[in-house]
């Protein structure tokens, strides 16, 4: 249950980051898209973080409560990329165990399945301009480091950091899956929002790790 509180207080920090920055991430996919990143990516946390409060009062582990996270936000964000992230947390959630506090190499283990989902459910490679092109390679960073033997925290930090370069580094890419497709071209010099969320619930994550 102490992980499922550790994991409640992580979600709050990405919600109310994620809520922080819903226009800008709302413009990015005005660009090309239709606007709603910002808002999918809010409401899609923030029920996550409900869902979180009512599986720690009533007791849930962690692999429960994430479960629950991840059917909730879903089935409330909206949009491709609320329904990639609620799969993507199901999937994490089935790695963990209720009744063991997860070490750093099963965090590891659970944010892999869960891009293990995404690229099965999603069917997008890295270079689409995708979540994907920053999600990639955070994984293997933040695996690179861990067996490097570094502590949680600071594989976090470090890993964080490329996602968020990787992020900004879509600007130079074309969307070739998803709703962008339509008006690529205009996307160019602009980053894909799905990354850049992405990059910033890492670093939240990474910030809130100490
Ligand atoms: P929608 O495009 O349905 O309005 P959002 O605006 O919330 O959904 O999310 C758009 C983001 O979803 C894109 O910026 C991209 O990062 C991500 N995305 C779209 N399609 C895929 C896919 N097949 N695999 C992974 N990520 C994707
Ligand atoms: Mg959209
Ligand atoms: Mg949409």
């Amino acid at each position: 249950q102490d992980a499922a509180r550790t994991l409640l207080s992580y979600a709050e920090r990405v919600a109310g980051a994620l809520r922080e920055s819903e226009d800008d991430l709302g413009k990015l996919d005005s660009v090309a898209g239709d606007g709603d990143h910002g808002r999918g990516m809010t409401k899609g946390s923030l029920a996550a973080v409900a869902a979180l409060r009512e599986a720690v009062t009533q007791g849930a582990g962690v692999a429960s409560a994430l479960a629950d996270a991840g059917d909730a936000w879903g089935d409330k964000a909206g949009g491709t990329s609320g329904a990639l992230w609620g799969a993507a947390l199901r999937a994490a959630a089935g790695t963990l165990d209720d009744e063991v506090a997860p070490t750093a190499d099963a965090v590891a283990d659970a944010v892999q399945a869960g891009l293990d989902e995404l690229l099965a459910f999603g069917k997008a490679h890295v270079g689409d301009k995708t979540m994907l092109d920053a999600l990639v390679p955070f994984v293997e960073s933040l695996r690179t480091r861990l067996d490097a033997g570094d502590g949680a925290a600071d594989a976090w930090h470090v890993a964080a950091g490329v996602a968020t370069q990787k992020a900004a580094d879509t600007a130079s890419l074309t969307p070739q899956i998803g709703r962008a497709r339509p008006l690529a071209e205009r996307s160019l010099g602009y980053a894909d929002p799905g990354a850049t969320s992405l990059a910033l619930v890492v670093a939240t994550v990474a910030a809130e790790a100490g």
